[in-house]
């Protein structure tokens, strides 16, 4: 079987997997692992109002520790295709770059995993020297995630599977390969503001209750400063991304008023917590004369960390080994599938460089798959040193 990262994630950028889509994304990468090995499980998750999602667990050896690497095979859409300089599904290699929507993110990593794995295990007799490889790979990440990381996750350790580390191959790097592990990722939560007033004719405010003013009030009191950040964080951020009233009368003084907000938060905070202290914010301000409620919407985007130590060592090590540099720890950008893996064993981000992601000419060097290989295939044979 080949372990050439560039033809794996050629083929893998020629399926069209626009996110629900499995594309024959999952059945390629079947097949590959199942020829270097790998015991392979396909299922299928549904919800009601939802696509049914495919998704992929594949395993070699039978004893821990089990080394677990994540990623998705779906995409997000390519837009209109004449604006790419080089067809989104047709893998083509340019200049030394390979172009494709998923390049980077991450059919590329993918690939690159695939290859490290078929290269140590053809090193080492077919099998891990100790413990497991496994690779769970989901077709739904970049839309709504209900049907596949977490999902899978459970199915498979309902099936007696146990994860001792992970490494989810997003792509990490911000500037140049080696640069950034993500070892955490903010948690994430959307609320609505509602403030309740009375309708009534401008002219006659004293017959109204304008909800606006006591919008206005609550909003000032409930974005200020959440913490100042913590040992891996930056500070938590809250900020309101809509004011909605929907009052096109010039005359009349409205009877509700709506203020969506996102909060970005860091572990010194939980759900509960923050749904607590922005509520508190809002009650002190209201000082029992503004009439409001807050609306949560449910959040599966919790905080995540890895605390540095012997696995972000690790990995830091193998990555200094290829490529020189020192990668910095890192906790900053959006959610991930690592807020659902952090619930089973340690996790961290790994893998290309992410300038091109969801962009019009996503594309990855040659130089960098071919680094990207190298830097797996290191921390795999560390880790069964
Ligand atoms: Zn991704």
């Amino acid at each position: 079987m080949t372990a050439d990262p560039i033809a794996i994630a050629r083929d893998l950028l020629r399926c069209r997997s626009v996110t629900p889509d499995e594309g024959g994304a999952l059945v390629y990468l079947q097949r590959v692992l199942e020829q270097g090995g790998f015991t392979v499980r396909r299922t299928v998750f549904t919800e009601p109002g939802t696509t049914p999602i495919d998704n992929l667990y594949a395993r070699i050896g039978t004893t821990q520790p089990n080394l677990m690497f994540a990623g998705h095979t779906d995409v997000v859409p390519p837009g209109d295709e004449k604006t790419w300089s080089h067809p989104p599904f047709a893998g083509e290699v340019a200049g030394d770059v390979l172009y494709g929507r998923g390049a980077v993110d991450m059919k590329g990593g993918i690939a690159c995993f695939a290859a490290a794995a078929l290269d140590y295990l053809a090193a080492n007799g077919g099998k891990p020297k100790q413990g497991s490889i496994s690779l769970l790979i989901t077709g739904d990440e970049e839309s709504i995630a209900v049907n596949g990381t977490i999902k899978l996750l459970k199915w498979v350790a309902e099936r007696g599977e146990k994860f001792d580390h992970c490494v989810l191959g997003e792509p990490s790097n911000v500037e140049v390969l080696g640069d950034t592990i993500k070892a955490g990722r903010r948690g994430s939560l959307n609320g609505v503001l509602v403030v309740t007033g009375k309708q009534g004719h401008v002219a006659y405010p004293d017959r109204a209750d304008n909800p606006v003013r006591g919008l206005v009030k609550l909003i000032t009191a409930i974005q200020a400063p959440l913490d100042d950040g913590s040992a891996q964080f930056d500070p938590s951020n809250l900020e309101f991304t809509s004011i909605d009233i929907g009052n096109k009368t010039v005359n009349l003084i409205p009877g509700e008023a709506r203020a969506r907000f996102n909060i970005r938060f860091n572990d010194r905070h939980t759900q509960d917590s923050l749904k607590r202290l922005v509520g508190q914010r809002a009650q002190d301000a209201a000082e029992g004369r503004v009439r409001f409620h807050i609306e949560w919407e449910p959040s599966n985007a919790d905080v995540f960390i890895t605390k540095p130590g012997p696995f972000t060592d690790l990995a830091s090590s193998a990555i200094a080994e290829v490529t020189g540099r020192t990668p910095k720890l890192s906790t900053t950008g959006g959610t991930s599938d690592a807020r659902f893996i952090k619930d089973y064993c340690p996790v961290l981000e790994f893998g290309l460089v992410g300038q091109t992601m969801h962009a019009v000419d996503e594309c990855a060097p040659v130089a960098d798959l071919v680094k990207l290989t190298a830097i797996y295939r290191r921390i795999i044979e560390k880790y069964f040193a």
